[in-house]
């Protein structure tokens, strides 16, 4: 078994938790709170939250089926675990990591922002996982391997084998964005944790569980690399109203039913457009989305924003010449969707 405390930076593995004022206090029957230097005027968010987000990692715990010493929580969504991710185990101008492309525009961002080299791999034609091109990227200061499954924008997941074997061979760390995988058949890397001390798995609540506004992103790991989370987040990270919300929604509702129509919608969708002549191809999708090839993307895309539809133009990314990205909406919106298209063929 790899030890993934290996590929910390060393200045963050020296880090002593940082210790908020809730956290000198260690129980007890407390009526009045003059810790924290709060107003104790009761207007409902005058105190500090959890820093460490207990009520919310449980409910997380119970969902996902992992234990709460495994998760990591951030108010900014999965783009501040992205971050975490190059501020603990990359050192700044002279580590670098590999990454698959076309894929997720943050991991990019996030690398230029923290100074450390990004090195792209182009997948497969077939959108496949170039497991053997990522691993030869690799030099002795390759800290992270990128891996989107299902991948934006392609709207492929990989086979969990694949993405095995890069964790087995490569003495670093795998991250598994699956922001998409409600929407997948293939199973979450979430069930072999426990087997891959080096894999680090994203997920979000922005995309099948409706709630992009409340931004909160998860990363789930090896128990100890969830540790060191914990101590490089900023304290107050998921501010109270959000942990709130986060655990109603978990509480009350049911996704499944509205997955399913997504599902079905995205294999409706996908066959009306596939006898198109303006569409060349329609790619499988594990997604909420379609990527999907035009004769003229350009002019379709603004065709569709005339009419007051917008879509995502990846056109000019390698590998997805001539493609626009269709999230998957509503029976009517996918519907005008394709209404809109047959008038414009003719
Ligand atoms: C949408 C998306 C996310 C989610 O981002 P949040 O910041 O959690 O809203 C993460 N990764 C990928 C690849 C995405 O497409």
């Amino acid at each position: 078994m790899k030890n993934p405390l290996n590929y910390v930076r060393p200045n963050i593995l020296a880090l002593a938790p940082y210790s908020t004022a809730r956290d000198d206090f260690k129980g007890g029957d407390i009526s009045v709170w003059l810790d924290a230097n709060e107003s104790p005027y009761n207007n409902g968010e005058n105190r500090y939250p959890d820093p460490h987000q207990h009520q919310l990692k449980h409910h997380i715990a119970e969902l996902k089926g992992v234990r709460e010493e495994q998760i990591f929580v951030g108010g900014a969504g999965s783009d501040e675990a992205i971050d975490l991710v190059y501020r603990i185990f990359c050192r700044p101008g002279e580590d670098n990591v590999v990454a698959i492309a076309p894929s997720y525009g943050v991991y990019s961002v996030a690398a230029a922002i923290n100074d450390v080299e990004f090195r792209e791999v182009q997948l497969r034609n077939d959108y496949s996982l170039p497991v053997n091109r990522l691993l030869k990227a690799t030099d002795p200061r390759t800290k992270v391997i990128w891996v989107c499954s299902p991948n934006n924008p392609t709207a492929n997941a990989f086979p969990r084998a694949d993405i095995a074997r890069l964790a087995e061979a490569f003495d670093g760390i795998v991250v598994v964005d699956e922001a998409y995988i409600d929407f997948s058949e293939r199973g979450s890397m979430l069930d072999v944790l426990d087997n891959y001390p080096n894999v680090i798995v994203l997920q979000t609540f922005s995309k099948a569980w409706g709630m992009a506004s409340l931004r909160l992103g998860m990363a789930f790991a090896a128990e100890e690399i969830a540790e060191i989370f914990a101590r490089v987040k900023y304290p107050y990270n998921v501010n109270g109203p959000t942990q709130q919300r986060v655990i109603e929604h978990i509480v009350n509702d049911d996704i499944s039913e509205h997955v399913a129509e997504i599902k079905r919608e995205r294999e409706a969708l996908a066959e009306a457009l596939r006898g198109m002549p303006m569409v060349k191809e329609v790619y499988p999708s594990d997604a909420n989305f379609l990527l999907v090839k035009f004769d003229n993307p350009d002019a379709t895309y603004d065709y569709l924003v005339a009419n007051g539809v917008i879509v995502r133009n990846r056109s000019k990314l390698i590998a997805c010449e001539g493609c626009l990205r269709i999230t998957v909406g509503t029976p009517a919106e996918n519907a005008r969707v394709v209404e809109l298209l047959k008038e414009y063929q003719q």
